[in-house]
């Protein structure tokens, strides 16, 4: 089964508070500069949370699958990470 098919079986409810947050935008420029696009966050995370706009790093944090991986990938500890707010965030479908 592909990822994209693995995430159609999730739901996923709103937080409107973001549970992810970009401690230092500058940084991420600095990444840029040195990993090249796409920085490890964007390469890691198998929701395309993550996109680069050429100046900033954006953030769709609602597809957020709750895995982890940018957390441990960022090489500069960068991404504020926690879970969403309890019963909000995803879910799965079946079971
Ligand atoms: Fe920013 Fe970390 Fe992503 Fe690099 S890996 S773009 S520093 S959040
Ligand atoms: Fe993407 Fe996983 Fe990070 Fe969520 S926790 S943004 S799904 S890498």
């Amino acid at each position: 089964m592909r990822v994209e098919e693995k995430l159609y079986t999730l739901r996923y409810k709103r937080d409107e508070e973001p549970h992810l947050r970009i401690r230092d935008q500058a940084q991420c420029a600095k990444c840029e500069q040195e990993y090249g696009t796409p920085q490890p966050c964007i390469s890691v995370c198998p929701a395309n949370v993550y996109t680069w706009d050429g100046h900033k790093l954006v953030l769709s944090y609602e597809n957020c699958v709750e895995c982890g991986a940018c957390r441990i990938a960022c090489p500069f500890h960068n991404i504020a990470w926690s879970y969403p707010r309890y019963g909000l965030g995803m879910s799965l479908r079946y079971g």
